[in-house]
């Protein structure tokens, strides 16, 4: 602990960000650095707690409290504070395969659950975190580092996501052969494909792959394994293979007029998007445009505010976002005490930027789509909504009931269904016998090694 007295002295600052006017008007991203004195006045804040919650990464009220990937945030806080910024590097190298990633788009479970906020604002441990790579970058610290000796056994992942990526990483670091599978025409699942630029610039995902790749990791990219590369030519081919496909299968909304035009998923808009805008700047045309609509995105979390970022960039005429549940509380309710995540209001880029151009946050809550009506040619023209509340059942659990005399109509020529997703696709677990658990989620003990069935 550099400074026993920081967190009494500092107050928490934040990096500033690219106001929202100027960057719906680019697809560049809108996160700014602090000077590396600010940082250094950021670190000092941190308390070295005895038990630093900060990095405890355990689930708590069914949500992750502190980091999940066991960061050494005390250790590193404190290097910064110290200047010492190539070790702070290497400690944050420890546990963290992505630096450049979760510095800019984890949620910060980390901050949610540091000592500091009981009473204080906490530490800003992501800025910290994303400011130590992104030097580590510019100084040339970051090199590629193949291992010093092969083992001669073969790996396969599937899946180019975070998930496989970090495991094509720490199984190349050990010494074994590691050739990635994807079935899209770029590496990066979700970072690539699913988080618009402006959160996390292609370019730095790119720059990771490259350097996965100097170090030997392989790279094989529009195959689909279980289609166009048998799941059993895998297992006879390699000594392991890893399954990273994530949870790609979108939750629907099975109601009155879904089949019209103009109503997506939001991973069609998102991908799309992204690949035009990667392919040719958006000049090609093959993205699904929001321009001059009046759009309604269905589901308040991430991917929803992706799509309400995205769509404000097109130059949307006007933008809502429903959610079923109702409006957070600003501040903790007395059932989510720190350390747990906190389920709080909070106003993010997406919805910002619908806010400086509209004037409103976009979202309302404890509403509830009834049904789509088309325009007589096959195209969505509205959205038909009830408002609910919600009541506690019997058994405890909250129960949905629709508010009588609350329906109401809105204009809507483009919807995104940003609803959640339900879990894995199952050709590839159907084809290895890949046991599912009671969520479709393949069947794995926590921390320990899953094992497929020898074909
Ligand atoms: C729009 C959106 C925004 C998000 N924003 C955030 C955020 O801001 N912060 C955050 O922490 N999390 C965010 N998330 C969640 C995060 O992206 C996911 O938790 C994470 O990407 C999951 O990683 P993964 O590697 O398991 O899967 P994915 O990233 O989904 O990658 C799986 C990859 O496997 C490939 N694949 C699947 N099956 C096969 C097969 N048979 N053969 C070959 N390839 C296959 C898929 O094409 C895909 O590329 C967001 C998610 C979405 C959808
Ligand atoms: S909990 Fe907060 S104050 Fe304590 S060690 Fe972690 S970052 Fe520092």
């Amino acid at each position: 602990m550099g400074k026993p007295t920081g967190f009494l002295e500092y107050t928490r600052e934040l990096p500033e960000e690219r106001s929202p006017a100027e960057r719906i008007r680019d697809w560049d991203e809108f996160h700014l650095h602090f000077s590396e004195k600010k940082l250094q006045v950021q670190g000092a804040r941190c308390m070295d707690c005895g038990v630093p919650f900060c990095h405890t990464g355990i689930m708590l009220g069914g949500m992750t409290s502190g980091c999940p990937i066991n960061n050494l945030i005390p250790e590193w806080n404190d290097l910064v504070y110290r200047g010492l910024w190539r070790e702070a590097l290497n400690r944050l190298h420890k546990t963290n395969n992505f630096p450049e990633f979760t510095g800019r788009i984890c949620p910060a479970p980390c901050e949610a659950a540091c000592v500091l906020s009981i009473n204080e604002p906490p530490v800003t441990i992501k800025s910290i975190e994303c400011s130590i790579i992104d030097k580590g970058f510019e100084e040339g610290w970051v090199v590629p580092e193949p291992p010093a000796k092969r083992t001669g056994k073969k790996v396969a992942v599937v899946g180019s996501g975070p998930a496989g990526l970090a495991c094509a990483a720490q199984l190349n670091k050990a010494g074994h052969w590691v050739t990635v599978f994807e079935r899209d025409d770029r590496i990066g699942g979700l970072l690539m494909y699913g988080i618009p630029n402006p959160h996390l610039d292609k370019k730095i995902v790119q720059r990771r792959i490259n350097l996965m790749a100097e170090e030997g990791v392989g790279f094989v990219t529009n195959t689909e394994v279980g289609k166009d590369y048998p799941a059993d030519r895998l297992i006879k081919e390699f000594n392991a293979v890893v399954l990273c496909g994530g949870a790609t299968k979108p939750r629907d909304l099975p109601i009155e007029g879904r089949e019209l035009k103009g109503i997506h998923f939001a991973m069609e808009f998102l991908r799309a998007n992204t690949k035009s805008l990667l392919d040719s700047n958006l000049e090609d045309g093959k993205y699904i445009s929001a321009e001059g609509k009046d759009v309604i995105v269905l589901g308040g979390g991430d991917t929803g505010t992706d799509c309400v970022a995205t769509a404000m960039r097109h130059g949307c005429k006007n933008l809502v976002q429903f959610e079923i549940l109702p409006k957070p509380p600003t501040e903790r309710a007395p059932d989510n005490p720190w350390p747990q995540w906190a389920k709080v209001y909070r106003l993010d880029y997406g919805q910002e930027e619908a806010a400086a151009v509209f004037g409103r946050d976009p979202r309302k809550y404890r509403v509830l789509t009834k049904r789509f009506v088309g325009d007589g040619k096959g195209y969505v023209k509205e959205l038909h909504t009830i408002r609910v509340e919600w009541q506690k059942g019997d058994n405890g659990r909250p129960i949905l009931k629709e508010i009588q005399g609350t329906e109401k109509v809105w204009s809507a020529q483009l919807v995104l269904l940003a609803l959640g997703f339900l879990g894995p696709e199952d050709t590839i677990l159907d084809q290895l016998s890949v046991e599912r658990d009671e969520r479709s989620n393949a069947k794995a003990e926590h921390g320990s090694m899953a094992s497929l069935p020898r074909m």
